[in-house]
């Protein structure tokens, strides 16, 4: 157990060298004990006690020095178990009486040394110290030594440490230590700058104290310690000093954790000091260490400013129906909303960060009813045979089997009766031959027709350009004509179909010219589908991007790197708002509530009234920098992340800063390599139809903003991003993540369904619910048809294992969605593993379950104000009808045997790289826990890793090391959790995909694409054939093999899962407390400074300066 196992000195030579040196007294009771069967620290530490000899003691105090400087930290460590920290106040407190004169310092100083070096690893030294009697007695020998620098800087030191503990430095202050020690504190001086520096270290150290910040503030010590910080900044011109200069600001900063710190900060003009300090220090090489905690002071004092708005709500709201009203109030706290007790606290700062911290151990399940205890269903068995409907296959007779011969249109669907989708002509099926071609072949062909389109027609299509608005009205016309059915009329959309009274001539040539083959999208598809789509604000202009549609670039897109020094530059423009305030325009050019909005021709011009669109208000704040304001979720007054958002009117070439003001997560992939994306029109109208990740100079930081009505308890963040436009009169989008709307998969299932063989395959969508607001949700049934209409063939088909796949719960979480139109289209597809997971497998997919979110631009919520993925214990059938009827779907299948093989739903992370699997093992949970439940005797199929496993070898934007299958407590009513206890789904997961790119593999150091995401979707389903050992079918047709088709490039290592999260930033990410440090600064150093001072006994004049 010795931590000394493998160092390089013995214990026994160490004694024997101290019996050498004869330096014990005789008849110590610590002689008596054999060198070689004690510990040789013990024997050092009671030496240091019970000795009364001095030479004796320096000597121990000696070894001991050079026993801890010579080894780590370890050492010290040890030394502290073995007492260390005890026998050090013991020895301190024999060795002083309280009188100066009856103390030998030749004693007491090495003490002092080796307390401050101990103490400072201790974490309840100051508990140890007051038992001890220490801390006063420190504090006197302090002021009996106020004369002599050597002796005050050890005592300094001493305090430094015990005020670790905020007691102790609470019950410093309250002896009149603070003020003791704040004298100490002089102006401008050369000498004895240790002793100087130790005591400014000793007062910042006592500020960890509530009562001796607010005791400072009262005297008068906030404004003393500016002056301070002044005079040794104009005086201290060969930067000397510059260690002082920094212990100044960290009492500062530590001050300035109290709202009433801050306030007399500012109003004690220690703003414009800072300020103009900070110019000063960035001009010179050698104080840069003296800007990031300027900086970072500043920052965290700047005034409180409320957001711009009249009101937090989200500017959408939707009445809910009436039912509802008493459950609105029961779940009102989880808006946040507790307005009664919501004074300002002074202690913001602190406790954000606190929330932060969840302990995850605790939160782990261990009740074993609660892990392995399938309930009784929430609702009674009778009303799951309303599901049936949803097993079509299982009542298909497969009469187009005998018309395969004829090969008649492709129209003849599988699904006919409820289907009137198939009303195209053969010319414009999307064979996979086409698409596979169109893979190969990228626009380059078109290239020279883009340019010639771009100088001789781009005039002509100025009016598009302009604004998105030509292609809007073309929707506004159609739906007047098209007035649409009932939300649960299973697609009787003909009527849009063959409605072709609405002109698309222009856009339609311009497509056509531009001759970009986009997959699985029909501009006029995708119009006709929108305009069912039924949205709050009820919108009527289509984004040109879901419009046109987009193709991922051609090359990787690498995660960009942090520019040094770029947040501190941020927030110093951010503080020139309040130095400086010629250039501040301040002038509000887009209100979402708004439609009036100025015409300001030197202005950009914004838009986000469109499915999927998040901005809420722009603020012009310079003549090229914005401050961006996200809408709320609907009904709610927070969840502001995803935005999307039209952009016009640009300079090119012209950087321009936009800052999202009201983020609220206190980190962000911003911070580690994450590019919001951009979409030009003019470039999709050059043959170019891309999202790109975009914009220089990110960075994500606490800001000064607080909620309009001031009234809740929430700090924001800034996203900062600065975007060069390379056109003018260009249009252009900028989003979070690649935007993947609802009308894009309504429009994206026409095609797939259109795309399909029904000879080969069976393809069905139907409706599950009507959402909230009257929006259909989809659900598709999937398999291959069987072989014949055979008895044999048809019962092998109703005998197929389920797997039921769901996505985008979440609505700002686009990337699930596209990993599910990865998943669907490989489903339908001619690949040999597809024909056979369709032969194995009937796949139930969900692949919208929050429609009414997406549609409305929302992060998190559904229009009840709930995180769907928290519903699932007792979904509410009329709040929650997605999540409701999905679960009783499984119900339904649970209660027919046919509980499915695998559930899945896919997700977006936010502050992970990667992609990776949760999902639920009892006996990990217990291990994980460290419970006392004997997992020996339980039973539980090893399965649940096989597809995880599978997905290592076959997905290189796969992290197998990022998995997890414990069961949280805080999880319990998300859909993989419930699925896996209440369903008995063994293996229910939940897939998770970033937003920002890869720290691993083959893609490491690359941006998360849409081509990545739908490869993804594509692995998912590679992966299933892990399943299949089950089924006898594949046993015969090694398909098993195809699992190893793409194992040559697979020569990725998932990353250990003990590092980090996340690399460490360029530079330290600090958004409120301490003060950040001094390179090559901490107290063991000062100690050993302190050490080798000469010790003078005058000399201490200025000491007392202040
Ligand atoms: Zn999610």
């Amino acid at each position: 157990m010795s931590c000394h196992g493998h160092n390089c000195f013995t214990w026994n030579g160490i004694l024997r060298d101290l019996q050498g040196r004869n330096m014990f007294c005789r008849g110590q009771p610590s002689m008596s004990a054999s060198p070689t069967s004690s510990n040789g620290f013990e024997v050092l530490l009671s030496a240091l006690q019970n000795t009364e000899d001095v030479q004796s003691t320096v000597n121990v105090l000696n070894i001991l020095d050079e026993l801890l400087s010579a080894g780590t930290d370890r050492r010290i460590h040890y030394m502290i178990r073995k007492g260390g920290s005890e026998a050090l106040l013991n020895a301190l407190v024999n060795n002083y009486s309280g009188h100066c004169a009856h103390c030998n310092y030749k004693i007491v100083l090495p003490i002092l040394y080796l307390l401050a070096k101990v103490g400072h690893k201790d974490r309840s030294i100051g508990k140890k110290a007051e038992e001890a009697g220490a801390v006063l007695l420190t504090l006197n020998l302090l002021k009996n030594n106020i004369k002599h620098a050597k002796r005050a800087a050890a005592c300094l030191l001493v305090i430094q440490v015990f005020a670790q503990s905020v007691s102790t430095a609470t019950l410093i202050g309250s002896n009149q230590g603070q003020d003791d020690i704040y004298r100490l504190m002089p102006r401008y001086t050369t000498e004895n700058l240790q002793t100087i520096k130790a005591s400014i270290n000793a007062f910042a150290a006592l500020l960890c104290s509530n009562t001796n910040i607010s005791s400072a503030v009262s005297k008068g010590y906030v404004s003393g310690l500016l002056q301070l910080y002044e005079d040794w900044h104009s005086k201290d011109t060969k930067h000397s000093a510059i260690e002082i200069r920094h212990a100044l600001l960290c009492c500062l900063h530590r001050i300035t954790r109290r709202a009433l710190g801050r306030r007399t900060f500012v109003s004690q003009g220690g703003l414009r000091l800072l300020y103009h300090t900070t110019q000063t220090c960035m001009l010179n090489k050698c104080l840069t260490s003296l800007v990031e905690p300027s900086v970072q002071l500043m920052r965290k004092c700047l005034p409180k400013t409320p957001l711009p708005l009249t009101s937090d709500h989200s500017a959408y709201s939707f009445p809910l129906p009436a039912r509802q009203c008493t459950a609105c109030n029961v779940v009102k706290t989880s808006d946040g909303h507790n307005l009664d007790f919501l004074e300002e606290d002074e202690e913001d700062d602190e406790e954000c960060q606190e929330a932060a911290t969840i302990d995850y151990d605790d939160d782990l399940e261990t009740d074993l009813n609660k892990l392995c205890l399938c309930p009784d269903p929430d609702r009674p068995k009778e009303v799951l045979h309303q599901y049936s409907s949803l097993c079509p296959e299982l009542s298909h007779d497969f009469q187009e089997l005998d018309l395969s011969s004829r090969r008649s249109s492709p129209s003849s669907s599988s699904s006919s009766d409820d289907h009137n989708l198939a009303c195209h002509n053969g010319e414009r099926r999307w064979s996979t031959e086409v698409l596979s071609q169109a893979k190969k072949d990228p626009p380059n062909q078109t290239k020279s027709d883009a340019a010639i389109l771009k100088a001789k027609d781009f005039n002509s299509h100025n009016g598009l350009l302009k604004t998105s608005t030509v292609v809007g009205s073309k929707v506004i016309q159609t739906r007047e004509e098209a007035k649409t059915g009932p939300a649960n009329d299973d697609c009787k959309d003909n009527r849009e179909e063959n409605n072709n009274s609405y002109d698309f001539t222009t856009i339609d040539k311009l497509i056509e010219r531009q001759g970009v083959f986009i997959p699985y999208h029909e501009p006029t598809m995708y119009h006709a589908a929108a305009v069912k789509t039924k949205s709050i604000p009820g919108f009527d202009i289509l984004a040109f991007p879901d419009f046109l549609g987009h193709v991922p670039k051609p090359e990787n897109e690498p995660m960009a790197t942090r520019k040094p020094g770029v947040q501190r530059q941020k927030v110093i423009e951010d503080i020139q708002r309040f130095m400086n305030t010629d250039d501040i325009i301040n002038q509000v050019v887009f209100d979402m509530e708004d439609d009036r909005s100025p015409d300001m021709p030197d202005s950009l011009r914004f838009f986000s009234r469109f499915e999927c669109g998040n901005l809420r208000k722009a603020i012009q704040v310079r003549r090229y920098e914005y401050d961006l304001i996200l809408n709320a979720d609907a009904n709610c007054t927070q969840h502001t992340q995803w935005f999307y958002f039209e952009v016009s009117n640009m300079e090119p070439g012209v950087p321009y800063r936009f800052n999202i003001i009201n983020c609220e997560k206190s980190n962000s992939q911003f911070n580690y390599g994450m590019q919001p994306v951009l979409y030009s029109v003019r470039d999709a109208l050059n043959g170019q139809p891309c999202w790109l990740r975009s914009g220089t100079d990110i960075c994500y930081f606490r800001n000064h903003f607080c909620p309009a009505r001031g009234s809740r308890r929430t700090t924001f963040y800034t996203l900062t991003f600065t975007i060069t436009f390379k056109h003018n009169e260009d249009v252009c989008y900028l989003a979070y993540h690649y935007p993947y709307t609802y009308t894009a998969l309504m429009a994206h299932l026409k095609l797939l369904h259109r795309s399909i063989d029904p000879t080969k395959m069976y393809f069905r969508q139907q409706f599950l619910c009507a959402t909230l607001a009257g929006n259909p949700c989809p659900i598709v049934t999937i398999t291959g048809c069987p072989p014949s209409r055979d008895y044999k063939d048809i019962h092998q088909l109703r005998n197929r294992p389920c797997i039921v796949l769901t996505s985008r719960v979440h609505p700002g979480e686009p990337n699930a969605s596209w990993v599910m139109k990865g998943t669907l289209e490989f489903l339908c597809s001619r690949d040999p593993v597809a024909t056979a997971l369709r032969e194995t497998f009937v796949f139930k997919i969900v692949p919208m379950l929050n429609p009414d979110g997406v549609i409305n631009g929302m992060h998190r919520c559904d229009l009840n104000k709930e995180d769907l993925n928290r519903q699932w214990s007792k979904p509410d059938p009329f709040l929650c009808p997605t999540i409701y009827h999905t679960k009783g779907f499984l119900y339904y299948l649970n209660s027919i045997g046919r509980t499915p093989l695998v559930f899945c739903d896919y997700h977006g992370h936010s502050r992970k790289k990667n992609v990776f699997l949760y999902g639920c093992s009892m006996k990990e949970t217990l291990w994980q826990s460290s419970s006392a439940v004997d997992t020996a005797g339980l039973k539980e199929d090893p399965g649940y890793r096989a597809i995880a496993k599978a997905l290592d070898r076959i997905a290189p934007a796969f992290s197998f090391n990022s998995c997890n299958y414990t069961v949280e407590k805080s999880r319990s009513s998300t859909a993989r959790v419930v699925v896996w206890r209440e369903i008995g789904v063994l293996r229910s997961y939940t897939m998770e995909s970033t937003y920002n790119g890869f720290d691993q593999g083959i893609y490491k150091g690359l941006h998360m694409g849409i081509r990545e995401l739908e490869e993804m979707g594509r692995n998912f389903c590679h992966s299933l054939l892990s399943m299949t050992k089950d089924t006898k079918e594949l046993y015969d047709t090694s398909m098993i093999n195809y699992i190893n088709l793409d194992h040559n490039i697979q020569d990725h290592r998932s990353h250990n899962i003990f590092e980090d999260d996340e690399p460490p930033c360029a530079e330290e990410i600090e958004y409120s407390i301490e003060c950040p440090g001094l390179p090559g600064s901490d107290l063991e150093s000062d100690v050993n400074k302190c050490m080798a001072c000469t010790d003078e006994e005058e000399g201490v004049a200025h000491l007392e300066g202040n």
